[in-house]
């Protein structure tokens, strides 16, 4: 036998037994959205590197060592898409859909960025998320986080905690900075590697470490949203007024700052205790200046991503993922001609009712052993259709569970038959 090739570490494949609950959270974040008036877009998997570069910022754990680079054949630098966003405003502006508009987009799809693999931390991920252009107020805000938690009660979520923060505006982060960076230097004996390299280079980034050593430095950090401006102040106290009438708990951290640079004003984070280390389910924030460092006419922004397969994870403790379907009726046969029949009972029951699933038996196999295959499909009905089904033109209808009731009836009389012995068909 030759050599198996195996996947990428990292990136995996999703099965067909996980595939039924991806496609049902899929669709439940799609009617959510659409609720809301968000419209599906597609983007490209494969970007520029300088889109990245120039957006995410250079300095931040996605362009600094995360990204899947590569050279094109023509030499050109490309990017396998680490987040959505990017992608979504470089669309946006290329198709003049941001100028003087007012624009809810949503995606969803794979992402890759080269972490350390882990329970939740995948080199190929899933995301799916939303963008909005031209909204600069805190109602839009608000909205993305009660369309995020209304998501959750949808899905019967528990235990999600939402922290918000504010970045201010350029200005008020330019004075902080000093403060920060005066401050990290008087302990940077304290700090891990990379922190005392970002103190220079972007000291905010510092803020958003995981390191538990400079976390405890970070206790005592200056804070930005001290130090916010008489603009961004008045956002966010709006916004936090507006949650708390809507009901909507929260959480203020003042150090929460989201690993990429776009941001300004209004980030937030929904969290769970229940994955480990990797707890942080939905993420986004605005980013007002993104739009104009793209080279697009300057339009305020505001967007969101969730992790599905956190999400997914966080549905399988907390027992809310549906029965995975199966079939409903499963047909067997015997024999040459018979096989042929069922085949063809098979297309005229889905014919006259397409909501029905219906797995006809292809494959070799006595009664005994399709029965059993039958049964372990978790289908309600079994239609036989033997020597002398076929001869008669009828059609064995069994009941797969409780009583086992059996009748043979005329194959026009089978849909009949079904909606007696299984009324919910
Ligand atoms: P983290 O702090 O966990 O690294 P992040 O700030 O890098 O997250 P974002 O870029 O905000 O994450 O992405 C939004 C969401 O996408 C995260 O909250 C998480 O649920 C999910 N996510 C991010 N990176 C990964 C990954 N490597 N594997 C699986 N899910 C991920
Ligand atoms: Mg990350």
């Amino acid at each position: 036998m030759a050599e198996r090739i195996q996947s990428i570490r990292g990136m995996h494949d999703i099965l067909p037994e996980q595939g039924a609950a991806w496609s049902w959270l899929e669709a439940r974040i799609r009617g959510v959205v659409e609720q809301y008036g968000y419209r599906r877009i597609r983007l490209p998997i494969v970007e520029k590197t300088e889109l990245f570069a120039r957006s995410i910022g250079a300095v931040t754990d996605i362009v600094e060592k995360e990204m899947y680079t590569f050279q094109d054949r023509n030499g050109e630098s490309l990017t396998l898409r680490p987040e959505g966003t990017a992608g979504c405003v470089r669309a946006g502006i290329e198709h003049g859909l941001l100028h003087n508009q007012l624009v809810r987009l949503w995606y969803a799809g794979p992402m890759f960025r080269h972490e350390r693999p882990q329970k939740g931390r995948y080199r190929q991920f899933h995301q799916a998320g939303v963008e909005t252009f031209g909204m600069e107020g805190p109602d839009i805000d608000a909205e993305l986080i009660l369309m995020t938690a209304r998501l959750w009660r949808e899905l019967g979520l528990e235990n999600v905690r939402l922290e918000v923060n504010s970045l201010g505006s350029a200005e008020a982060r330019a004075a902080h900075r000093v403060a920060l960076q005066a401050f990290l230097r008087s302990r940077i004996d304290e700090l891990d590697e990379d922190s005392r390299r970002r103190l220079e280079s972007n000291p905010l980034r510092v803020l958003d470490s995981k390191h538990p050593a400079t976390r405890e430095v970070l206790r005592d950090a200056p804070q930005l949203l001290e130090a916010l401006d008489d603009a961004s102040r008045e956002h966010f106290d709006a916004l936090c007024a507006t949650l708390s009438e809507a009901g909507i708990e929260y959480v203020v951290n003042p150090s929460l700052v989201r690993g990429l640079d776009y941001y300004s004003r209004t980030v937030f984070e929904w969290i769970t205790d229940e994955l480990g280390a990797q707890g942080t389910i939905c993420a986004g924030g605005r980013y007002d200046g993104l739009v104009d460092q793209l080279g697009g006419r300057s339009a305020p922004g505001c967007g969101f991503a969730m992790g599905l397969e956190r999400l997914l994870d966080l549905l399988a403790i907390q027992g809310l993922l549906p029965e995975m379907p199966g079939p409903q009726v499963y047909v067997l046969s015997q024999g040459e001609a018979e096989r042929r029949a069922a085949l063809l009972l098979g297309e005229a029951l889905r014919q006259a009712r397409p909501d029905l699933d219906v797995l006809v038996h292809c494959g070799e196999g006595g009664l005994k052993a399709q029965m059993k295959r039958a049964d372990r499909s978790g289908a309600q009905m079994a239609l036989i259709i033997g020597e002398q089904e076929r001869v008669e033109g009828s059609v064995t209808v069994r009941k797969l569970r409780g009583d086992s009731e059996q009748v043979k009836v005329a194959q026009t009389a089978v849909l009949a038959e079904l909606q007696r012995l299984w009324p919910n068909a």
